[in-house]
């Protein structure tokens, strides 16, 4: 042991230091947030309780079941249940998520080539059973008018979704080979 080390010991400045530390933290300004009654801003992008969006236009949900969102889901915690209806569009009877399987990877929301369905900024969703956290498509609409609705909508697409479906529809002056009729 240096002679230096053997003085700190011996002085116990560490321990002074710490205490001093300590002191002078005494008048400082608390950082410590009072929640829930202070609660700190959340930020849009915020990987929070999920939401169908509604188009708007119609107001409808813009889902039309294509099932991309729950192929790509690594929880398995997306159902879709569709039906065939008019000129060979399906409909969406049923859209569920199990948010207690939910590992809020985003990849259905970048995965949706029709920016249906978002992850909202609202976190503060607790239940006793799991049944009140089971999403169903109704609850997942009401989500969107909640804490989504159409302003954050068009701020969240534009800055957390890449590509949009249009980027993948054919050039209006692209040459297109077409069958002999
Ligand atoms: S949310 Fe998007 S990806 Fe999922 S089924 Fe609906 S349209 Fe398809
Ligand atoms: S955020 Fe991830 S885990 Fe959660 S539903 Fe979407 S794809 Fe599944």
């Amino acid at each position: 042991m240096t002679f230096r080390k053997l003085a700190r010991t011996i002085l116990h400045l560490d321990f002074l230091k710490a205490m001093s530390l300590t002191f002078m933290s005494l008048f400082s300004k608390p950082i410590t947030r009072q929640y829930p009654s202070e609660k700190r801003p959340v930020s849009l992008g915020f990987r929070g309780l999920h939401a169908l969006t509604r188009d708007s236009v119609t107001g409808e949900a813009r889902c039309v079941g294509c099932g991309l969102c729950a192929a790509i889901c690594p929880s398995r915690c997306i159902h879709i249940y569709t039906s065939e209806g008019p000129e060979n569009k399906k409909i969406v009877e049923r859209y569920e998520i199990e948010v207690l399987r939910c590992v809020y990877c985003c990849l259905c929301v970048e995965a949706c080539p029709y920016t249906a369905i978002a992850l909202t900024e609202h976190y503060e969703y607790v239940a006793f059973n799991r049944q009140t956290l089971y999403m169903t498509k109704d609850r997942l609409l009401d989500n969107y008018d909640s804490y989504m609705g159409r302003e954050k909508d068009e701020h969240y697409f534009r800055l957390f979704w890449h590509p949009r479906r249009t980027d993948f529809m054919t050039p209006v002056d692209q040459a297109v080979f077409r069958r002999r009729p």
